[in-house]
Parts: C-alpha cells; structure tokens; sequence
C-alpha cells in the first residue's frame, strides 16, 4: 500500500519528467559547459575584478540551470534502485556530471592562477560578495597540480584508491551471517544483522557482534590491504601536493585552522571522564554492574515503545521547530505539505537518511525510511534541520557560497534534534520515558563526540605507522583500533575480544580522498550543545543568531560566524561550553534515579 503523502513529488525538479526530455536536458547541461570552457579557458589570467565577477556568475547560473534535473535523476534512483527508467536517467546523469566536471576543472585551476599573481583581488569591493569564496580558493592554490597532473590523478584514483574503496563496500555488502532466531537459524547479510544493535534482547545483541565481527576478521586480509593502499596513498598524494601533515587537506576543505582542531581534541581529551561517568550511569540504568560494547547504544530495558504514526511525527517536529521560530516551524511544515520528504519504506530503497539542498527552488528533499519509532521522528528531525539551512542559506546566498564545509553543515541538523529532545521531555509522562529521551540524547552525543573522536585518533596513528615503516597487517591495524578506543571509554566498558575487527567495517576509512572525515562531527556535536547553552541563556534574543549563522551559508568561515556569537573556536575554554551542555543532560539523567 503507497501512502501519497509519504511519497515525495520529484516533478518540481524538472519542466517534464518525460524521460526523452530529462535526457535533453542533461545534453544541454553538457552542451553548455564546453560553451563556458570554449568562452573562458586560458582566458582567466587575464580578467580583471569585474570579468572575474562575471565568470562566477556564470559559474553560479550554470548550477542553478542544472541543479534540478541532476537532483531529479540522482533522487529517483536513491528512492528506487530496481526501476528501470531510474537507473538509466542515473547513469545519464553520472555520465553527464562527469564531462561536466573534466570541462569546468579549468575554472578552479585558472583562477586559482590568477589569485596567486594578483592577491589583491581576494579585498576588490567588486568582488565582495566572493569575498570568502576566493579566500578559500586561494589557500588551496599552492596544493594545485598542473591540469595534466590533477587528470592523471583523476585516472589513478578510479583504479587505485576508488577501487579499494569499492572493494571494500562490495565485500561488505556481500558478506553473510547465520545467526539463531527465536530457534530458527537465518542467514542475514551485513545491512540486516546490525539492525540487532537496536534490539531489547541482550542476548540477541551480544551474539550478532560476535557473529558479525568474527566474520568480519576472517577476512582480514581484504580490510588490511584496502586500509593500507588508501592511507599510503594519501601520504604519497600530501608529498606531492606539499600539505604539511595529513590533516592539512581536510583543514581546508572544512574551512578551519589547525588550531582550532586541536582545542576541540585536547578538550575531548581532558573530558573522557565525563563521558565514562555517563557509561557508568547508563550501567547502572540496564542493571548490569558493567556496560559490555553491545550496550553502549543500545535502548534501556525499561523504554517504553511508543509508536509514532507520519502525522504523529509531522506534529512533533513541526511544533519543535515553531517553538523555537515560527518561520522554520512554517518551512518545516511546507517540506511535508508540498512532499518534499520520502518517507515510504519500499525494496531498492537507498538505506539510512539524507537531505539534498534544492537551491534553486530554495528548498530541499529528504530521503528517509520511516518505521514509526522514536528514532525514526529524530531522523526527520535532523534531515529538516538541513532543509531548514538550506530555506535560509539559499535565500540569502549565491551557489559558491553555499558549499558549506561538514562542520557547520550539521548544526542545524542537530540543534533540530535537541528541539525534538526539549519538546518530547515536556511531554514525557513517565520517569522510564524521561530516562528514555535522555539515554538517547546522550548516547549520540557520545558517539558523535567521542567516539568519533577515538577514529581521529585511529586514523592519525595509521598515518604515524607508514610513517615509521611499519607494516600495516591486519592484527596490527586492530592493535592500533583497539588503543584509541581504550583512550576514550578506560575501563567502563567490558569489550567482546572481536571488537577488535570494529574498523574493518567503517567505510570512511576507505573512502578515497576523504580523509580525517571524522572530526567534523566531533566539532558539530560539542558546537551546537554550545549553541544550545547559549539558546538556554538568551532565549529569544538568540533565535535571529542562530538564524543569521545557518543563512550565511559558506560565505563566512566557522571561526568568524563563532566569532559573531562572541565565541572563540581556536580556544578551549569554548570547547567546555558544550561539555557543561553535556555535564547538564547526565545530571538530568542522574536526578531520575
Ligand atoms: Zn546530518
């Protein structure tokens, strides 16, 4: 049975979705970049502050143009990779994006060029508007190969690095385990059986970790040789493009100092006490004398299971967000009004959850399977919180400033979340319930924060071994797993000896040119607990605040869009401020007991 509502409406994307007609349009998009190319390449040394404009202008129109139908082809797919038609306009579509993009890699390159001869360009009033945009170009120029150079590496990449990355993915998503189920012995594959991570059943939890990673290191020789390859190769890849340490890249990518990095760890660092003291609590919570690593985030015994129908959950997240600012909780209402969301559980659905900005409808859409759970109304949640800053950054911004780094891209995602959090508490009827929404709010704030910051510490140590010579085999990579987790949980959590093989299963490891993806997700969390103290301190006066800081969009580094609410991200005393949020919810938690 299809509820509509629960559909999303793809046909505002595009001006017919006759597929002869989106396969002209994607034509046309192609078309038109050899155009730009034919106008621009090796003409940019040339231009001056107004030409310059121009060109990003055009560069900006060109996306706007064709941001639609990429979206249309790319959502179909995600939405239903058994349909046919789906399938094919994807591909077009890939196809088309990538000539696309070996047309347009001049832009970048040449101005980039240009940048370097005429610095001052970077302050020209005529150019204000790109101000930071170039600013961000400019720091990545002296990392810039010659053209020749970036389309060898484009190349080795596809067989090298993103073939490992895929191997890995594949493997993983072929993988199978037998596990016994209410007496019956299953055959589930990996995407399954996590799904046990969730359950009530203790038992049930600690077999399907066991049987999962057991699994998992009996093929540790596949893991090792893909980890190695892509991290070896970054090394060799930071050498040639002269990045001073293997964070560098990620640095700039994400729009923040070296410095800043450091605070937010060393904070991390200096608070794992905090956190234990939560794994402590959460034990005593589940009646057990310590938490095992199947516990960690799982749900408390005693949760009350509360169902949320789509309206249900539409009136939740709706009001949360009107609570705090009758604008958002408008855009929110209009996602679900207008179907921008696909809710639908359905065969060859994309798995997980994912907001896509529409900016040239100054909108979004959003891809989630929805199961009535409580979880399932935080993912809504979240996903709108990107919508929300996608309303308001394509309001206000022009496309090259929207190309927000994932540190700031995830905070009103999860400021979104803490609004849920604060509305469902009000209303929570029980202590079971209250225990219930807290556990949850912390537990992912405890993965985000430090557990994620575990992997920061992981990757870094991989990076120091090939350093040093070391051989990276697979007993030896879950040597170094298995210390940066202990730096982080101590002795608070009794760990099944297969853990160990926990980074084998990790695609961000593998994935090719995406290093140090991990600690932006630390920043964001303890980031927006800071915001939410804040919110807490100032109510009303901070609502416009938050909102100038989610409009800014990219246009802004996160050290200046802090340095707006009067916070320092390059100091650790800021850092604190999210801890002290943090410190808050376990004392709440505490006070049920
Ligand atoms: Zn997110």
């Amino acid at each position: 049975m299809t509820v509509k509502e629960m559909v999303w409406d793809l046909a505002p994307l595009v001006k017919s979705t006759d597929p002869a007609s989106v396969q002209k349009k994607l034509a046309s998009m192609v078309a038109e970049a050899e155009r730009v190319r034919e106008n621009y390449h090796w003409k940019i040394d040339s231009l001056h502050a107004k030409g310059l404009r121009e060109l990003l202008e055009v560069k900006d129109a060109f996306s706007l143009t064709f941001e639609g139908v990429m979206m249309y082809c790319g959502l179909m797919y995600a939405a239903d990779a058994t349909f046919d038609e789906a399938k094919q306009l994807n591909d077009a579509a890939r196809r088309a994006s990538m000539k696309v993009g070996q047309a347009l890699a001049f832009i970048d390159i040449e101005v980039g060029k240009l940048l370097l001869d005429t610095p001052s360009l970077v302050e020209d009033p005529v150019l204000a508007e790109y101000r930071h945009y170039l600013e961000r170009l400019l720091r990545s120029v002296p990392h810039q190969l010659s053209e020749t150079e970036e389309r060898v590496i484009i190349v080795k990449d596809k067989n090298g690095v993103s073939a490992w990355q895929l191997l890995q993915s594949d493997w993983l998503s072929t993988r199978t385990f037998n596990i016994k189920i209410a007496g019956e012995m299953k055959t589930l594959p990996y995407g399954r059986i996590i799904g046990f991570n969730q359950s009530r059943d203790r038992d049930l939890r600690r077999r399907a970790h066991q049987v999962v990673y057991e699994g998992l290191g009996e093929d540790k020789l596949i893991w090792a040789s893909a980890i190695r390859a892509v991290c070896a190769d970054h090394l060799q890849m930071c050498a040639l493009r002269k990045y001073p340490t293997p964070m560098t890249q990620s640095l700039i990518a994400n729009d923040v100092g070296q410095q800043t990095i450091d605070s937010l760890m060393k904070t991390i660092e200096r608070h794992v006490g905090l956190y234990q003291r939560y794994l402590r609590l959460k034990a005593r919570l589940m009646g057990v004398a310590k938490l095992a690593n199947y516990d960690v985030v799982a749900p408390l015994p005693q949760a009350p299971e509360k169902d949320y129908t789509w309206k249900a959950s539409r009136k939740e997240v709706v009001d949360a967000y009107r609570g705090f600012d009758k604008q958002l909780g408008g855009w929110v209402d209009e996602m679900f009004e207008k179907r921008r969301i696909d809710g639908e559980v359905r065969r060859g659905k994309r798995s997980g959850a994912f907001c896509s900005s529409w900016f040239a409808g100054k909108s979004a859409y959003i891809l989630q399977s929805f199961n009535e759970k409580m979880g399932d109304v935080y993912t809504q949640a979240h996903e709108l919180g990107h919508a929300v800053h996608a309303y308001l950054g394509s309001r206000a911004q022009k496309p090259s400033n929207y190309e927000i780094g994932s540190c700031i891209a995830e905070c009103g995602s999860i400021f979104g979340e803490l609004l849920v959090t604060e509305r469902l508490l009000s209303k929570a009827e029980t202590v079971e319930e209250k225990q219930a929404i807290l556990a949850n709010v912390l537990d992912q704030f405890g993965m985000a924060a430090f557990q994620v910051s575990a992997r920061v510490f992981f990757e870094q140590s991989l990076y120091d071994a090939i350093e040093k010579g070391v051989f990276l085999d697979g007993e030896t990579v879950s040597e170094m797993w298995t210390a940066a987790r202990d730096k982080i949980y101590g002795d608070t959590v009794d760990w099944l000896n297969v853990m160990k093989w926990e980074w084998t299963m990790k695609p961000h490891y593998y994935m090719a040119n995406y290093r140090f993806y991990n600690y932006p997700y630390v920043f964001a969390q303890l980031f927006v607990f800071a915001l939410y103290k804040l919110y807490q301190e100032q109510e009303a006066a901070f609502v416009p605040k938050l909102k100038n800081l989610l409009a800014a969009g990219s246009s802004k580094s996160p050290r200046d869009l802090s340095a707006e609410l009067g916070f320092d991200i390059t100091s650790e005393i800021f850092w604190e401020k999210g801890m002290k949020q943090a410190e808050e919810f376990i004392n709440a938690l505490e006070e049920t007991l």
